[in-house]
């Protein structure tokens, strides 16, 4: 990962620090981390021999409440990454009105090369090296790239054996039998789902008519693919991190999703009750299907996918982008240039964090709510906050990750000044 990422996401805040009024205070709170712990992991691997893994953890900024983020296993995570991700997370959750500031976790390890045992031993061993710079008061982890509510469990038990207590609300994501939230697995993508609706209800798409492209098939790409399917939309290709497959005429996603969870690979497949078969399709890579001419564009998967070197290529009318930061910041110039709508990262995939809010609640008030409530808050709250980033963006006729910026730094900015200053 670049050096640059980092500054990339501050080049935003201050692109943003005119239109949004808010005083320079603000801004200059806001261009570094509060605190970043950078750990060495050991971990016994089941050959008996010993490795070491790089652990990091990122407050950014708890203004608004306790830091709110993710833990993300993958090869290329770096402290720059961390911090800027962490940054985003503080913009997000002002921006969906959440009471959390921004934090981001991360290992830098390929988890797919390590057995499950290693990976609890990985996850057990941050925990122990973070537990004092966590808590469900002060912190509050979750899942991200490469980790899951099964990671989660493990983690959430580790901290309440390290400080000999019960804390669910320590770690969101979790199993739902160990406090985990209904509807919090497929939040992400659903929230996405209510994102790409809502634009296409205000742009006059109407879904039969409107061909999607989806780079990822993880957590949030398969179900945001779904559920547009559900929905009518015309799903014309997927990918995975293998590559990707492309039909003029559509998929029928549920298919291939139900083949990707029994063989684990991407196929192009039409499964009625008792036979499956091979759909005509043609085999693309993932940089080839962001350059497809579809109606919207939902980059899945890692950060940084497109570039000032692809942009130019890129031919879809709106992106929502559901992967943190898959569009840099000179990428995101260019395609501006040439009227494409871009739902930001920080209000597409916000539908996570906002699940973890109600897991974190209802861990806090000892109360389980029913999945249908948590999908009607989260449907009240991603539509609202789409609905005020959209017409933020009228308002001072800007882009909507502008406007989304706009809003967040304008509520971080009343929370400074309520908190006062200490002389
Ligand atoms: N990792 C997710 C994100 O980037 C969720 C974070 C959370 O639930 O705290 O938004």
């Amino acid at each position: 990962m670049s050096g640059s990422i980092l500054e990339d996401a501050l080049e935003q805040i201050r692109c943003c620090a005119e239109q949004s009024g808010v005083s320079k205070e603000v801004i200059d709170n806001l261009m570094q981390p509060e605190s970043t712990l950078t750990t060495s992991l050991q971990v016994r691997m089941g050959d008996g021999s010993t490795r070491y893994f790089t652990g990091y953890r990122c407050h950014y900024n708890n203004k608004l409440g306790p830091t709110k983020g993710g833990i993300r296993f993958h090869p290329d995570v770096s402290r720059d990454e961390i911090q800027a991700l962490a940054l985003w997370m503080t913009i997000k959750c002002a921006v969906l009105d959440i009471p959390f500031g921004g934090a981001k976790g991360g290992v830098r390890v390929d988890p797919k090369k390590l057995s499950p045992m290693e990976l609890e031993r990985l996850a057990r061993t941050y925990i122990r090296s973070m537990a004092d710079f966590i808590g469900p008061k002060t912190d509050i982890p979750a899942p991200d790239v490469y980790t899951n509510a099964r990671i989660m469990g493990w983690m959430a038990d580790e901290y309440e054996a390290i400080h000999r207590l019960k804390a669910p609300g320590v770690i969101t994501g979790k199993p739902v039998s160990l406090g985990g939230s209904l509807g919090r697995e497929d939040a992400t993508g659903r929230g996405a789902y209510l994102c790409t609706r809502a634009l296409a209800n205000r742009q006059d798409l109407e879904p039969e008519k409107t061909t999607v492209a989806v780079q990822g098939f993880g957590s949030a790409g398969a179900v945001v693919a779904r559920l547009l399917f559900q929905a009518g939309f015309k799903v014309v290709a997927i990918s995975d991190s293998k590559g990707g497959i492309y039909c003029q005429g559509g998929f029928d996603v549920e298919s291939i999703y139900q083949e990707k969870q029994r063989s684990r690979k991407l196929q192009a497949v039409y499964c009625d009750q008792s036979v499956c078969e091979q759909v005509e399709h043609d085999k693309i890579t993932n940089e080839e299907l962001l350059e497809l001419e579809v109606d919207i564009l939902i980059p899945a998967a890692l950060e940084g996918v497109i570039t000032e070197e692809n942009a130019g290529r890129v031919r879809a009318g709106h992106i929502v982008e559901v992967a943190n930061g898959p569009i840099t910041s000179k990428a995101d110039g260019i395609l501006r240039e040439r009227d494409c709508i871009i739902v930001p990262d920080v209000l597409a995939n916000a539908g996570g964090v906002t699940v973890s809010y109600f897991e974190w609640a209802q861990n806090r008030q000892g109360y389980r709510w029913q999945e249908t409530t948590v999908r009607d808050r989260l449907n009240d709250r991603m539509q609202n906050a789409f609905e005020q980033v959209w017409d933020k963006a009228a308002e001072l006729d800007c882009s909507l990750r502008n406007a989304a910026y706009v809003l967040a730094l304008q509520r971080i900015g009343q929370a400074l000044e309520a908190h006062g200053t200490q002389e």
